[in-house]
């Protein structure tokens, strides 16, 4: 993709090292001096911006969430659950 790079400043970084350092800036693993060009590059890309934003948004939601345990395969519930549908079950009397 040919972006245009009319933009001599030097510590100015790309939408591509965005997309390398999103993760590592949420999490601020990142050095005060990168943490300001990936700011400065959100002020100015709203296709960054938006992308750092939700990288952050599911860092936020996967922390609230509740450590879920997941099973391989749940072929045993899967079973009683589809049996269960296939002919009502006799609950109650
Ligand atoms: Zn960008």
């Amino acid at each position: 993709m040919a972006q245009e790079e009319g933009r001599p400043t030097l510590s100015e970084i790309n939408c591509q090292e965005i997309a390398q350092w999103a993760s590592a800036y949420v999490d601020e693993h990142v050095g005060d001096e990168q943490k300001h060009q990936i700011a400065v590059h959100l002020a100015i890309c709203v296709g960054c911006e938006t992308y750092v934003k939700q990288i952050a948004m599911v860092r936020d939601m996967v922390r609230l969430l509740p450590k879920v345990v997941v099973q391989p395969f749940d072929s045993h519930r899967l079973r009683q659950a589809f049996a269960a549908r296939a002919r009502p079950s006799p609950a109650g009397s």
